[in-house]
């Protein structure tokens, strides 16, 4: 399969020359427009690309390419991408507005960790969409982790989560994965709730990570209907999801350096396996090529 990151295509123009000259300069923001970098992070890399080559008196593409990854190296790895999931048990809420692939990411994630030998519990704390419980069910089953489901729908979303810690603590388990309701159209009441969930936890332990997931596929809007969680959820860690196929992989940097907030999960897929890690340096590789 080809790499679902990768901007080589894009760029095929910028390092395929035999020199750099000036459309060289018209190429490269091009693509990086077309990738989703924002015209920010364009404008801002493509002049510290200029004054590198004025700097090194160069006019190969090959150092313009080897400059270009160090550039994006250097700031995506200005934010910690690691996974704070040291205490016992971890708590972790998963924030994001319905549709972005929370369910599946938790599924994907309750895998990932188990792929590491960790216990996880995950707690359906979406309790007004019965369906939303019956395919998180589906995923902890596929990762083979269990699960606490309300008894009845529309329980308090934060006594689901309560109960959920409850378990982990009293049978040892190492990590939480709290799932939380996600509708858009209210924000009040979503905060409230998710505040209410917070605090509850907090009762019991500290929360360990809240990662909002966003979709990369939507952009710069995406991340403009995510705000208020920004705002109000105290966000850790960021998950981008739906990076393959989409060649939107510019948008990893621009999301980190509007909202400073770390990337710490990439998807990749909608199978249990397409959750990794974010590893700028693997990242950039994959994308510049
Ligand atoms: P939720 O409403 O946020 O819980 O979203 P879901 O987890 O139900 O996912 C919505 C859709 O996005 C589903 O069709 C998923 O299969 C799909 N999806 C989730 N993550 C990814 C991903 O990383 N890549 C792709 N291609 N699809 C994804």
């Amino acid at each position: 399969m080809a790499n679902p990151w990768s901007l080589s295509g894009a760029l095929r123009g910028v390092f395929g020359r035999k020199t750099i000259d000036d459309s060289t300069w018209d190429d490269l923001e091009t693509s990086l427009i077309g990738a989703d970098f924002g015209p920010d992070v364009t404008e801002q890399v493509t002049d510290e690309l200029r004054e590198k080559v004025a700097r090194y008196n160069t006019t190969d593409p090959a150092d313009l390419r080897r400059m270009l990854r160090e550039t994006l190296e250097e700031r995506l790895s200005k934010l910690d991408p690691t996974l704070k999931l040291s205490n016992r048990p971890a708590v972790v809420l998963v924030v994001g507005v319905n549709g972005v692939g929370k369910t599946t990411t938790i599924g994907k994630f309750a895998k990932f960790l188990r792929n590491f030998d960790r216990s996880v519990v995950v707690g359906a704390a979406d309790t007004f969409r019965a369906a939303a419980v019956e395919q998180l069910g589906t995923w902890a089953e596929r990762a083979g982790v269990s699960i606490v489901k309300p008894q009845a729908q529309g329980q308090d979303p934060a006594s689901v989560a309560y109960q959920t810690v409850e378990k982990a603590v009293r049978e040892g388990i190492e990590i939480v994965i709290i799932d939380t309701a996600g509708r858009l159209h209210t924000k009040g009441g979503l905060m409230d709730e998710l505040g209410k969930i917070k605090r509850v936890v907090e009762k019991q332990t500290e929360i360990a990570e809240v990662l909002l997931v966003l979709d990369a596929t939507t952009g710069q809007n995406g991340l403009a209907q995510a705000e208020a969680f920004i705002e109000h959820a105290g966000v850790t860690g960021l998950v981008l999801t739906k990076l393959d196929g989409s060649a939107r992989g510019g948008f990893v940097l621009a999301v980190q350096e509007q909202t400073g907030i770390p990337i710490k999960l990439v998807g990749q897929g909608e199978g249990i396996g397409d959750l990794t890690g974010f590893t700028p340096h693997v990242f950039v590789q994959n994308l510049i090529g």
